[in-house]
């Protein structure tokens, strides 16, 4: 790869994003492309059998209880009515993943990456430490966070063993973030696996909010 200055889509959830590109928009997402620095691939060589690197490490996995699920579905709906309503029926770009995905998985994949992000307000390690992902198996959906190296860091197991501080300092950094709909410093990752898809910051506060919620009421029966 190069990196050199010329048009491109300076959408970060657009799998465009960085590519070299001509034209007036971007082909995938419709915006207007702007100058930036982008990546140009200069040489590419295939491996006749795909090239995997396995490690192990330490693995979290989160899933959603069911009445988590059911409340989680009316706030979504919630908020695509209200989505709709500001926009005069329509349902903008930027909020799209509420429509093309499902409530559960919108709101497991936001808390992870919102909690990715508020992984070093917590412990002694970086946001690099951890990675995200979140899958459906049959009709499952499942988060996992994993360490991003062999034989582990630390990271993922601080995240199991105090979860609720970690959903807490991810409450508090997204809840103050001034941007709108979520942002590199809150949300997005060039790293995702997924192209950040999908994702909406709203739902993965009310998820996080929920989470410590619960976890308050139940040390404090009262
Ligand atoms: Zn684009
Ligand atoms: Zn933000
Ligand atoms: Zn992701």
């Amino acid at each position: 790869m190069k990196r050199t200055y010329g048009m491109t889509c300076k959408n970060q959830r657009c799998a465009n994003y960085k590519k070299p590109l001509e034209g007036k928009s971007c082909s995938l997402c419709k915006q207007a492309l702007n100058a930036a620095e982008v990546t140009k691939l200069q040489k590419e060589i295939a491996f006749s059998e795909p090239y995997v690197t396995k490690y192990q490490a330490p693995c979290v996995l989160v899933e959603l209880n069911e009445p988590l699920q059911k409340a989680l579905q009316i706030t979504v709906n919630k908020c695509k009515q209200e989505i709709m309503t500001n926009n005069g029926g329509e349902t903008p770009e930027l909020y799209q993943s509420l429509w093309s995905s499902t409530a559960e998985m919108a709101a497991l994949h936001s808390i992870q990456h919102q909690i990715v992000k508020a992984v070093p307000l917590v412990v002694l390690s970086s946001s690099l430490d951890v990675d995200e992902l979140a899958i459906q198996k049959e009709s499952r959906n499942i988060g996992y966070f994993f360490d991003t190296c062999e034989g582990g860091n630390g990271a993922a197991e601080a995240i199991f063993s105090d979860f609720t501080k970690f959903t807490a300092a991810s409450y508090a950094l997204a809840a103050e973030c001034d941007c709108e709909a979520g942002c590199p410093r809150c949300l997005h990752s060039t790293a995702c696996p997924q192209h950040n898809e999908p994702l909406h910051k709203d739902v993965g506060l009310f998820l996080l909010d929920a989470i410590s919620q619960a976890k308050l009421n139940s040390q404090n029966p009262s």
